[in-house]
């Protein structure tokens, strides 16, 4: 049987599974919708990626050559659950596969946390890529000092664009907007918080080596190197061994620094009527054990921003686990039909290609599932329900238009990124 799928969410881990899916004779895959709630394609790679890590984002190139596969058409600007239900899709395709992503935030659960100018990181990194959602956002870099709660990845990205020089930044994709904010912030230090020890940091070795070597940054280090008691791999090993030399670091004190902080948690959020500082409690080891201590300082700053994690939203129509906030499936099967991929599926875990691998496990069990006879007949026209409900998507065309004349604004910069939905829209047609 040839099948007809929809790929919900144009990210890494939607655009490995329409590869996957390519990747079968069209006697097996005949035609695969590829949808998206923005009216560019991209989820994280354009939205997420830090913008001075240009080379992560290359894999883009190979994603729109899928896209423009004579097997695929998109339908961006379309938001599942708005435009059109979970079930007038189903009802149009053998198989859906979501690939959403995870938009939301984890939470702290601490006093003053929705304080403005306390914002979760997602925000500002989605502001500063120039996501049509949040280029409206304003964040306070009249602050001297940053707060960034959480010790991730994502938290480094977030510190890194903080602190470096905004000449160093013109030559990127960075949004517009963020690069006027940035050139004329106060910011000077940033501080990052890791409530564990050094040898937990969630950040890699790959990303901290890469702080290291930036000349206009001075990246310095409070952390207690002894009573270490938990066992360390090879790549923490080396991880180690930076926090380490960074330790003996002497600051050159005429540039930004970064200041990462371990074995600290916030208790709270700290002002009248806008984040003033933040209320810390230092932690210690306890038979292996974290466990917040009575020591407590109060360390002044203007902006918090809590970098602890995405979480997915749910969907109507999809069962959803509120406590590990990723949609309820086996191995990557809702129900026979129905799929998912990525932080969608296995929460916001791991690199761009960690969602090959998963992406090719969920595509596995559904062309299992068609081939078992699993799979149900679609009796909905999908044309039909494209003329009625989605007047206003975006095909593969208008992503073009947009593509090449973000590409054509500069030639100094790899892209001008529209930020604006109805600009965005305007171009696409
Ligand atoms: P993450 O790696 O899960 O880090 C979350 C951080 O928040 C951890 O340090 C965690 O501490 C801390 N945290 C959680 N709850 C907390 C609380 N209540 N109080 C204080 N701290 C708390 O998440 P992420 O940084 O958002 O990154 C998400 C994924 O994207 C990761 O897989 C990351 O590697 C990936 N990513 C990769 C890159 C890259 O490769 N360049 C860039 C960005 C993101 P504990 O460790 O103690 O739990």
């Amino acid at each position: 049987m040839s099948i007809r799928v929809a790929v919900i969410g144009t990210g890494p881990a939607g655009m490995y599974t329409v590869g996957h899916l390519l990747d079968q004779p069209c006697a097996v895959v005949e035609e695969i919708a590829v949808l998206d709630r923005l009216p560019t394609p991209g989820g994280l790679i354009r939205s997420g990626v830090a913008p001075d890590h240009p080379n992560t984002k290359r894999v883009q190139t190979r994603f729109d050559r899928s896209l423009r596969d004579p097997r695929v058409r998109c339908y961006f600007n379309v938001e599942v659950g708005a435009d059109i239900t979970h079930s007038e899709l189903f009802s149009c395709h053998h198989a859906l596969v979501y690939a959403v992503g995870a938009a939301g935030s984890r939470s702290l659960g601490i006093d003053g946390e929705h304080l403005p100018g306390s914002h979760t990181a997602a925000d500002f990194v989605a502001w500063y890529n120039g996501h049509p959602d949040l280029s409206a956002r304003a964040f306070d870099l009249g602050t001297k000092r940053v707060v960034i709660v959480g010790s991730g990845n994502v938290a480094l990205d977030v510190a890194r664009i903080l602190t470096l020089p905004v000449d160093a930044l013109r030559k990127t994709d960075i949004a517009d907007h963020a690069l006027v904010a940035l050139a004329d912030r106060n910011v000077e230090e940033v501080v990052v918080l890791a409530r564990g020890t050094v040898a937990t940091a969630a950040f890699s070795s790959t990303e901290l080596l890469a702080l290291t070597q930036l000349d206009d940054i001075d990246v310095l280090v409070d952390a207690d190197f002894d009573n270490l008691c938990e066992p360390v791999g090879y790549g923490d090993r080396l991880k180690l061994r930076l926090l380490r030399e960074l330790s003996t670091r002497t600051p050159r004190g005429d540039r930004r620094r970064i200041i990462l902080r371990f074995m600290t948690s916030p208790a709270a959020v700290l002002g009248a009527t806008r984040v003033e500082g933040l209320q810390l409690v230092r932690n210690e080891l306890r038979d292996g054990r974290l466990v917040a201590t009575g020591d407590r300082e109060v360390l002044e700053a203007g902006l918090v921003l809590r970098a602890i994690g995405y979480r997915a939203t749910p969907i109507a129509g999809l069962p959803f686990d509120e406590a590990s906030g990723t949609v309820v499936h086996d191995r990557g099967r809702v129900e026979p039909g129905v799929y998912v991929a990525g932080w969608f599926k296995r929460g916001p875990t791991g690199v761009i290609g960690t969602n090959k691998y998963d992406a090719a496990d969920t595509v596995k069990l559904l062309l299992a599932d068609s081939a078992a006879g699993l799979l149900g007949h679609p009796t909905g026209s999908w044309a039909e329900q494209v003329a009625n409900k989605l007047p206003a998507a975006v095909g593969v065309e208008g992503w073009t238009r947009i593509d090449e004349h973000e590409r054509n604004t500069s030639s100094d910069r790899p892209r001008v990124k529209v930020t604006d939905r109805a600009a965005l829209l305007d171009i696409a047609r």
